[in-house]
C-alpha cells in the first residue's frame, strides 16, 4: 500500500495513486478462482465503503449485506418500473406566528411486497449508489407537483434532491417538465439539498442550483448543523431557507450551547433575509424554545406527521392492515443517518 501511494513525478507534477485492497483466502473463503475473486471483490467493496485507502479481509457477513442490498435494488427497480408500492407523504411546515402552513415536505415511502414498509433511511442510499436516484427523484417530483397543484391553501411543496441528482446539468429540465406537466407555478416548488451536495463538484452543483432558482424555484439548505457544517456554504449560494437540524432543536431545551447555536442561526437568517425552519419539533417546550430563539417556521410531529395524499389514503389503509408494522416513524438518529447516507453515497 505504501509503495502504491508514493507520488510519481510526471512533467514537473507529483501524481498520486490511491488503492483499496480486498482479500480472500484459500481454502477458507473458497477453493476455486471464481469464488475467491468474487469474495475478494466483496471485501474490496467493504474497504472502499470504510473510507478507501485501506484493506479488508472477506467475512461472510459482508456477502449477506451485499446480497440484501442487491435484492433491495432489484425490488426497488421493479417498484419504479411498475410505479407500485411507492408513495409520497407530506408533512406540514408551519409559520410560528401565523400558524399558517407555508409548505409541505414531500417524503418518499415504499411498501415492499414481502417486507412491508421499508424506511427511506434504508432504500434512498440504495437508490443513490445504484443509479436509481434520478428515476426515484423524478417520481417524487412528479407526484409532488401533481398533488400540490390541487392544494386549496396553495402552500409550497418541498422536494428533497440527493447529491447524485446535482452537478449533471439536468435538474432544471426535469423540474421544468414536472412543473409544466402538472401546471404548478415555479414559486410553489422548493427543493431541499444538504450541505454534502456542495462538497463534491461544488461549481457544477451550484450552477444547477442557480439555474433552477433562475426559473423561480426556491432552494432550501436541509439538516443544517450536521455533517460538514460550514458557514461558507451560505456564501457560495443564496439559499432561500435554512432548515436547522432536529438534533439542535431537541437539545436546545436542555443545552445552553445548542440554544445559542439555534439563536445564532436564526439571527443569521434574519440578517440575510433567509427563512429559518426548526426541524423535528415534537413538544410544546421545544416549540417555545425555538420561537424564543427567533426561528420563523417549524416542522415536526407537534404540527403533523408525514401523511399520504387524500387519493392515496385508502390504499395506505389497506396496506397497513396487510402488514403488522405501520408506516415507520423515524427516530432523529435514523433521520440523521439517512441524511448522511444519502449525501455521502
Ligand atoms: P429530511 O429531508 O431531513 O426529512 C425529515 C425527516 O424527519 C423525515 O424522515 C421526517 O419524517 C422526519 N421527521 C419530521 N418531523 C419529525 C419529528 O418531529 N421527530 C422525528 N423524530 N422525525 C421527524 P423520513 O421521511 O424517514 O426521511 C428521512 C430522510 O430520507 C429525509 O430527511 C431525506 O434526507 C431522505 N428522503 C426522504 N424522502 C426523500 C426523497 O424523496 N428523495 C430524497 N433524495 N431523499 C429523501
Ligand atoms: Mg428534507
Ligand atoms: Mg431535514
Amino acid at each position: 500500500m505504501h509503495a502504491l501511494v508514493a507520488p510519481y513525478h510526471v512533467a514537473y507534477q507529483a501524481l498520486r495513486l490511491g488503492a483499496s485492497i480486498g482479500i480472500a483466502l484459500a481454502p477458507q473463503h473458497g477453493e476455486d478462482a471464481e469464488v475467491l475473486l468474487s469474495r475478494a471483490d466483496i471485501a474490496l467493496y467493504a474497504a472502499k465503503a470504510a473510507g478507501k485507502g485501506t484493506f479488508m479481509v472477506f467475512e461472510p457477513s459482508m456477502e449477506a449485506r451485499i446480497q440484501e442490498r442487491v435484492r433491495l435494488e432489484t425490488d426497488l427497480r421493479a417498484a419504479l418500473d411498475s410505479e407500485s408500492g411507492l408513495f409520497v407523504f407530506y408533512q406540514p411546515i408551519v409559520d410560528i406566528r401565523s400558524r399558517r402552513v407555508t409548505a409541505r415536505e414531500a417524503l418518499i415511502r415504499w411498501h415492499h411486497p414481502q417486507r412491508g414498509w421499508v424506511s427511506p433511511a434504508e432504500f434512498v442510499p440504495v437508490a443513490e449508489t445504484s443509479g436509481l436516484i434520478d428515476r426515484l427523484g423524478a417520481f417524487v417530483l412528479g407526484r409532488a407537483c401533481r398533488d400540490a397543484a390541487a392544494w386549496a391553501d396553495e402552500a409550497r411543496v418541498a422536494v428533497n434532491v440527493s447529491p447524485g441528482q446535482l452537478g449533471k446539468g439536468t435538474l432544471t429540465t426535469i423540474v421544468e417538465a414536472a412543473l409544466t406537466t402538472y401546471g404548478l407555478a415555479p414559486d410553489r416548488l422548493e427543493i431541499e439539498v444538504t450541505e454534502t451536495a456542495l462538497l463534491n463538484d461544488v461549481l457544477d452543483c451550484v450552477a444547477d442550483l442557480r439555474e433552477v432558482r433562475r426559473i423561480g424555484v426556491r432552494v432550501a439548505l436541509d439538516d443544517f448543523g450536521t455533517g460538514s457544517s460550514s458557514l461558507s456554504h451560505l456564501r457560495v449560494f443564496p439559499f432561500d431557507k435554512i432548515k436547522i437540524d432536529g438534533s439542535f432543536v431537541k437539545d436546545a431545551v436542555t443545552c445552553r450551547n445548542c440554544a445559542a447555536i439555534v439563536k445564532a442561526l436564526a439571527d443569521l437568517g434574519e440578517r440575510m433575509g433567509v427563512t429559518t425552519v426548526a426541524e423535528g419539533v415534537e413538544t410544546q417546550v421545544q416549540l417555545d424554545r425555538v420561537a424564543a430563539e427567533g426561528c420563523r417556521e417549524v416542522q415536526g410531529f407537534l404540527f403533523g406527521r408525514p401523511a399520504p395524499s387524500e387519493a392515496d389514503k385508502p390504499m395506505i389503509e389497506v396496506l397497513n392492515q396487510r402488514t403488522s408494522a405501520p408506516v415507520p416513524v423515524p427516530t432523529p438518529a435514523a433521520t440523521r443517518q439517512a441524511a448522511r447516507a444519502v449525501s455521502v453515497a
